[in-house]
């Protein structure tokens, strides 16, 4: 018995670390509106230097090949400008990305994570890291875990949301580098904000998509806009 208890203590510890800040929050100063706000963050391209670290290491393995710099990237799928550069270079390309190491070894972009700490402290906002892994799922699914550890801690792995298809998920705001976010759900709750990447920075926007150009743009802003 008494050691059932200390296991029940030892993991509610852990699991309610964030649940008990909304209680508290929610006693307090929340809610004239009573909404709280939900951010959902893409991990690859904007909080995780996806092209840079793909073009170090593949420009490492392959040193006689030819690359793509980054101020010439275009369209979301590297692979498939590699691939339209030389046919071979598309599996070239994938090979990077599925090896062991490649996405925890990726850099944070300068202020994402600063700007997750920082929203995650907000009142009345609860945010997520929305990402999808690859299909090669030897790697790629326990490294981002291991990221958001490494440089979000611990706790934070309760906000982490791995999908292949992100309109399933609800939040007020998806903040991501795709430009085109489909999936079964034709009408997602959330607004995407567009961050801009070299591989999407030549995309003109349309009149109803709004782009955060880097964490040094107003985010905070944009999450004040969203508020009721
Ligand atoms: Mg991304």
């Amino acid at each position: 018995m008494l050691v059932s208890t200390t296991r029940l203590l030892g993991r509610g510890r852990i699991l309610l670390r964030y649940p008990f800040k909304r209680i508290c929050i929610n006693m307090s100063s929340s809610s004239t509106s009573g909404k709280r706000l939900r951010v959902l963050v893409d991990m690859d391209g904007v909080l995780a230097d996806f092209e840079g670290g793909f073009l170090n290491k593949y420009r490492a393995r392959y040193p006689e090949e030819p690359y793509i710099a980054l101020e010439d990237r275009r369209g979301f799928w590297v692979s498939a400008q590699y691939g339209q550069l030389r046919s071979d270079l598309c599996a070239k390309a994938i090979s990077i990305w599925e090896s062991k190491d490649f996405f925890i070894d990726l850099e944070p972009l300068p202020g994402g994570v600063e700007a997750v700490k920082e929203m995650a402290k907000m009142d009345d906002t609860d945010v997520f890291i929305c990402t999808s892994p690859i299909k090669n799922y030897r790697h790629c699914p326990h490294e981002k875990y291991a990221w958001v550890e490494k440089h979000l801690g611990y706790d934070f792995l309760e906000q982490v949301i791995l999908t292949r298809d992100k309109t399933l998920v609800t939040g007020d705001l998806l903040i991501d580098d795709k430009p085109d976010i489909l999936g079964v759900e034709p009408k997602p709750t959330w607004e995407h904000i567009l961050f801009t990447a070299c591989h999407n920075k030549h995309l003109p926007v349309s009149s109803s998509q709004r782009r955060l150009l880097s964490w040094s743009d107003d985010w905070r802003a944009i999450l004040d806009s969203k508020r009721q």
